[in-house]
């Protein structure tokens, strides 16, 4: 068993809404799993803060000196277009969309996840299941909730009655006569309560489905939620610490997961579900990729390096729903390449440090700092004031070279912005290298026109800052929207030429 160090970790648990005192079930080892996308389409930027959140809480874990066994699953079948059990499978979907197979599409959308991770840093997760791969285990599982009495058989599948699980809801806090009398949609033929979910999902008698499985209950496929219970389980064990994932999956995905899985074992399941809010991204999706949303890949063709992102997200806490902006991803931008200023040279080279090591190296104001950080990411991981407290020391003159250098070596393992490896243009490269390519502005321009059309002036004065940011001076004119290069930009990139 490992040393576990610092101030006690408090968590904001969703099951019972408050700060509780986190301790793993087992001394030292933590194991955690987060709920992975569902691989039809890109993850945009506002998904992609469940998994830094998740990072985010195993850094600070490992940090503190726990051992972490961290399992995050690709959904590559089984998630229909509704949470509920309406709609058709997504995959099928993006297959039929795309004209790809159903595996190209999952091993595609895969690819470009995994590498949106790594460029965000995240650290590889011990292990990555993917649902076709574990139909076997599913079946399993749903047969034990069969032989218990939880299920009942139907025409379109097999079906949990959620009406034998006397708390469930009990994580949304649902309120299910509400529920009862406000549910909308046609019922399913036979099913007993407007909660009850598919476990399996058989195959309509005159078509056929594009993955399909034999099973008990005839050819079919299982029902979304069936595959994190069933993997977690396998990889995790029956019990284990902590479930995240984002707020949207609480009223259904996560309530029918803890449904199942209570009603496999007989008792209590996951005692600890972390919860991210949203990423708003109302006001700046004018950069379109053909998702219609914007993904990763998008900022870097803006300029901005990943690590900004990452920076940008940890600004605020993860429970709080928070707007992207261009300007707040500029403003991180900014405040992360001032940071590196300060730090530079005297950083390079060093290895992240944990909680323990850091202790040992520092000691008057620098041993404090390291305390203060320890204090507010302990305090449900609030990275927002690690960061303002990394500020304050990258400017207190009381703090010394090495002890900097160490402090920003902790930091760097909670955070894992580039603060030792990042040099300040890494992070905001000269202008020369974000001037857009004339088709570019173009584009952005046509944009902002529309945007104007429809009165919508913030969105075209977000546009035009962009433009500015880029180098790209925009003005309006009776005749219509001129642009240009400004002056310094083209002069400075002309001097870089040369040099
Ligand atoms: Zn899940």
């Amino acid at each position: 068993m490992r040393l576990v160090v610092g101030a006690p970790l408090r968590l904001f648990n969703t099951l019972g809404r408050d700060l509780q005192e986190f301790t793993p079930l087992e001394p030292g080892r933590v194991r955690a799993y987060t709920c992975g996308p569902t691989v039809y389409a890109y993850q945009h930027i506002g998904n992609l803060r469940a998994y830094v959140f998740a990072d985010t809480l195993r850094r600070v874990l490992e940090w503190k000196g726990y051992e972490v066994v961290h399992v995050l699953n690709i959904t590559d079948v089984g998630h229909l277009t509704s949470d509920m059990d309406e709609g058709e499978d997504k995959l099928e979907l993006a297959s039929q969309r795309e004209d790809r197979s159903v595996w190209e599409i999952a091993a595609h959308y895969t690819d470009v996840f995994l590498r949106d991770l790594e460029k965000l840093r995240m650290r590889p997760p011990t292990l990555w299941p993917q649902a076709t791969d574990h139909v076997e285990e599913m079946i399993a599982f749903a047969r034990v909730l069969e032989e218990k009495g939880y299920a009942y058989e139907l025409e379109a599948g097999l079906y949990f009655d959620t009406a034998k699980v006397p708390d469930y809801g009990k994580l949304a806090l649902l309120d299910l006569e509400g529920l009862q009398e406000g549910a909308r949609v046609a019922p399913m033929p036979g099913k007993r309560n407007p909660t009850d979910f598919a476990l399996w999902r058989a195959s309509p008698k005159d078509a056929v489905r594009l993955m399909e499985w034999d099973s008990p209950w005839g050819k079919g496929a299982p029902g979304w939620h069936l595959e994190c219970s069933a993997m977690s389980m396998k990889y995790l064990g029956e019990r284990f610490d902590v479930h995240t994932g984002g707020v949207d999956h609480i009223p259904i995905h996560h309530t029918n997961e803890i449904a199942q899985s209570e009603a496999y074992l007989g008792g209590p399941w996951v005692p600890f579900w972390l919860h991210n809010e949203f990423i708003n991204l109302r006001q700046a999706k004018m950069s379109k990729s053909k998702g219609g949303t914007l993904l990763l890949s998008d900022l870097e063709r803006q300029g901005f390096h990943p690590l900004a992102y990452r920076f940008f997200l940890l600004g605020s806490h993860y429970r709080n729903q928070t707007e992207f902006t261009w300007r707040g991803l500029e403003g991180a931008r900014v405040a992360e390449r001032r940071l590196l200023e300060r730090l530079r040279e005297r950083v390079s080279g060093r290895e992240p440090l944990t909680y323990e090591d850091a202790a040992k190296r520092l000691g008057g104001p620098g041993r404090r700092y390291l305390e203060r950080l320890d204090e507010v990411i302990s305090t449900d991981l609030n990275t927002a004031q690690a960061l303002a407290v990394l500020t304050q020391v990258s400017r207190d003159p009381e703090v010394g070279a090495e002890d900097l250098a160490n402090l920003a070596a902790a930091f760097e393992a909670v955070l894992a912005v580039g603060l030792l490896d990042l040099v300040p243009d890494d992070i905001e490269p000269p202008a020369r290298e974000l001037l857009l390519a004339p088709d570019d502005v173009d584009q952005l321009l046509s944009e902002r026109e529309e945007a104007r059309r429809r009165g919508d002036f913030a969105t075209a004065d977000e546009i035009r800052d962009m433009l500015e940011r880029l180098g790209v001076e925009v003005r309006d004119t009776p005749e219509g929207t001129v642009w240009k290069v400004r002056p310094a930009v083209a002069a400075r990139a002309a001097g870089e030429d040369e040099a």
